[in-house]
């Protein structure tokens, strides 16, 4: 089944500003709650799919990655399943809504206290691509060095055939009150819990290879799918491929930056390639087919005679395809006038013979013919 646009689930325009994308899920989150539409599937398989939409444009990463790619660029955002209700991050926003629905979406995931499991760091790296990588699109495989699940204990930290303990400082809650000086003096503030980092309890046996942490060190080789058209700047984010959080906590993600390797002779103007053609006073006098190169391979290209330097020919459908599958960008041909040096005593000759006849020339035309030499150099 395909699926919808986002922007027409939450019935918003593509420019629409945060807040107006905001206050958009809000009409549809209460139109659609499961209170208001008791047993009724369908609206809530719309308020479902309006939360997916929502979650996904109110993160400018996601949101720039869907406005990009569509749903394939945050394909790996949401598990196996699709989006779920476990991967909805703003129900505190929209406590009135959510308020009294929470548990039963979201199976209790914070029925303990405010006890949360530290989330592993994003990672950025870079992968540098050749014009003609980015004009057919490429796979490439990416060995990096992160912190992936303790073999040993399996994530948990804990040394085999032990287990945790709820932690003695927050009594198992995460959070513990703590009094902080304001302005207004003294005041009573709820901190995540120093002894357990927030987790509500602690490992009572060390994991004597992770020392506890649930984590290590180690290799792992990634492999990225690399759209045509993409540009520097652009990254893939690879949901769940950043490092692990401590003792079994959610991975980051990791997100594949791209770069643009410089090109021997091509050059890169948005989905057009520019190409400097040397030519000849011959070939550019009397007009010639000559071999140029492309990102996909050699090609002819017809001078007519007479072409002047600096005349651009256009070789429709040569370039980088959009990145969002609109056409393919052209190669544009520039042509620039090779003066030959060290002549031989043969073409001295030619040289010194064709002079004469430009003077002939110039004396039969007169102003004529240097009005048209200098249209010709745009002087
Ligand atoms: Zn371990
Ligand atoms: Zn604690």
């Amino acid at each position: 089944m395909s699926k919808r646009d986002y922007y027409e689930v939450l019935g918003v325009a593509r420019d629409a500003s945060e807040s107006a994308i905001k206050g958009a899920y809000r009409k549809k989150a209460l139109k659609y709650h499961p209170d208001r539409n008791p047993g009724d599937a369908a609206a809530e398989e719309h308020f479902k799919e309006a939360s997916e939409a929502y979650e996904v444009l109110s993160d400018p990463e996601k949101k720039a990655a869907y406005d990009r790619y569509g749903h394939a660029g945050i394909e790996g955002n949401f598990g196996r399943g699709g989006f779920q209700w476990s991967d909805f991050t703003h129900a505190g926003d929209f406590q009135d809504i959510f308020g009294d629905i929470f548990e039963s979406f979201f199976g209790g995931r914070r029925s303990r206290g405010g006890a949360v499991k530290p989330k592993g760091r994003d990672l950025k790296i870079k992968v540098a691509l050749t014009l003609e990588e980015i004009a057919t699109g490429a796979k490439k495989n990416i060995a990096l060095t992160r912190l992936q699940r303790c073999k040993s204990c399996d994530g948990t930290g804990a040394a085999s055939g032990t287990g945790r303990k709820a932690c003695s400082t927050c009594g198992g809650q995460g959070q513990v009150q703590q009094m902080a000086r304001t302005l207004f003096g003294p005041s009573m503030t709820v901190v995540t819990c120093p002894a357990c980092e927030g987790e509500g309890h602690i490992v009572a046996n060390p994991c004597p290879e992770c020392r506890g942490e649930g984590r290590e060190r180690g290799q792992t080789t990634l492999t990225v799918h690399i759209p045509a058209g993409v540009q520097e700047g652009n990254y893939i984010p690879l949901r769940g491929q950043g490092e692990v959080g401590p003792r079994g906590g959610a991975a980051g993600d990791c997100l594949v930056f791209i770069t643009e390797k410089e090109h021997d002779y091509f050059t890169r103007d948005g989905d057009h390639v520019i190409y400097q053609l040397p030519l000849g006073f011959a070939q550019a006098a009397l007009g010639a087919e000559v071999e140029v190169p492309t990102l996909s391979g050699k090609a002819l290209l017809k001078v007519p005679a007479g072409t002047q330097s600096g005349r651009v020919f256009r070789m429709g459908g040569r370039g980088i395809p959009d990145v969002n599958g609109r056409g393919v960008g052209d190669q544009l041909v520039e042509v620039v006038l090779w003066t030959p040096e060290g002549l031989s005593r043969r073409e001295r000759e030619l040289f010194a013979e064709l002079a004469e006849l430009e003077k002939v020339r110039v004396a039969k035309e007169g102003e004529s013919f240097f009005a048209k030499v200098c249209k010709a150099f745009g002087s």
